[in-house]
């Protein structure tokens, strides 16, 4: 077709599976097995429906304040997204605009190639030590923009806030995105760094320590400068990203502050659990501080447990790409949901 040729074609970003049947013990997209905050609940109950008439507050001011007041920044600091995929992706429309290349990991996040592809950004692959590390030595090359997780995904692995300090020192004419969607487990923020750095940017989601993964709501603080450049992209694109509902149960969320540590510090505990646990299954993994563990076995293919699991109802990622094709990422769920993991896999093992 001719049409065709003026198409912007992708090869898009594949998502954990969400199956729609019951009875599935769901450890494949690092969800929180808790539910939202009871505040979330009562936000809910008590949104006033007929507003939904009305177009939301483009700059979803409820949101923006409750989070600069939780983090100690300034309002002017903070932008919200639907979703921390919608933060990074603006991020990434709006300050990877050169004609360097961006430099991200080999082994990470598999949405930052696809964002790259469909924004038209040139990109190259910094790989990472053999146990998973980043070396701050690597990124020093010319850029056009840094972006990691940290703690990283799917390996779980988390850099010292001087590693992170050493490659925005040696970058002042990039703005460097560190990817915190997994920080809240056990990890050092680097929200400290900012400010210090203008060109530092660090991105967060109420996807997984918050139990809001339904809600899409992430957000990204830095400098007043750079949270500027956002927002104006951002009006260029979609004014109204975020829902009244969702800034309102996202403030809701922040506020209780209790629920939010007592449920990260569950999983915290059950992740410690689960690193002996599956220790005594003979696999091996690098320690995480994530909520999550990148577990490989010394026997059995990480395809093979993958399916098996699949078959006894317990889904977990696999990906079959280079350096990663013998781990298997397993969410942390409940003690209940663990425990069924592990008998499964036991079971699995003795074949
Ligand atoms: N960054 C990383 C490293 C992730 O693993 C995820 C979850 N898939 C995200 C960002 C996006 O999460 P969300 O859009 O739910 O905030």
């Amino acid at each position: 077709m001719g049409w065709e040729s003026n198409v912007r074609r992708v090869i898009p970003y594949t998502p954990g599976e969400q199956p729609q049947q019951s009875g599935i013990i769901k450890l494949n997209t690092n969800e929180n097995p808790y539910p939202p905050s009871p505040a979330v609940i009562q936000t809910l109950r008590e949104f006033d429906s007929a507003s939904l008439r009305l177009y939301p507050d483009p700059e979803a001011k409820i949101l923006v304040n409750a989070l600069a007041e939780t983090y100690g920044v300034k309002s002017s600091q903070v932008f919200v997204g639907v979703g921390s995929d919608d933060v990074l992706s603006i991020a990434f429309m709006t300050f990877f605009n050169g004609n360097k290349p961006v430099l991200f990991p080999d082994v990470t996040y598999s949405f930052y190639d696809v964002w790259a592809e469909v924004h038209r950004i040139p990109y190259r692959v910094v790989p990472l030590t053999e146990d998973f590390r980043i070396n701050a030595d690597d990124y020093r090359q010319v850029n056009g923009g840094i972006i990691f997780p940290n703690p990283n995904a799917p390996t779980g692995v988390m850099e010292t806030l001087a590693l992170i300090e050493e490659v925005i020192k040696a970058n002042p004419d990039s703005v460097v995105i560190i990817d915190e969607a997994y920080i809240d487990f056990g990890g050092m923020s680097c929200l400290s760094l900012l400010p210090k750095y203008d060109n530092l940017l660090v991105v967060q989601t109420f996807s997984k320590s918050r139990s809001l993964a339904g809600m899409r709501i992430g957000f990204a603080i830095g400098s007043e400068k750079l949270i500027q450049y956002m927002n104006d992209v951002k009006f260029s694109v979609n004014s109204y990203t975020m829902t009244n509902l969702s800034c309102l149960c996202g403030a809701a969320a922040l506020r209780d502050a209790d629920y939010f540590r007592t449920t990260v510090q569950k999983i915290i505990v059950t992740r410690e659990a689960a690193k002996q646990r599956l220790t005594e299954l003979g696999f091996t993994f690098p320690d995480s501080y994530s909520n999550f563990i990148f577990a490989s076995h010394p026997d059995k293919e990480a395809s093979l447990l993958f399916e098996e699991l699949k078959k006894r109802k317990i889904y977990v990622r696999y990906w079959n790409k280079p350096r990663i094709d013998q781990s298997l990422r397993i969410t942390i769920g409940t003690p209940e949901q663990m425990e069924a993991l592990y008998a499964a896999l036991a079971e699995i093992l003795k074949k």
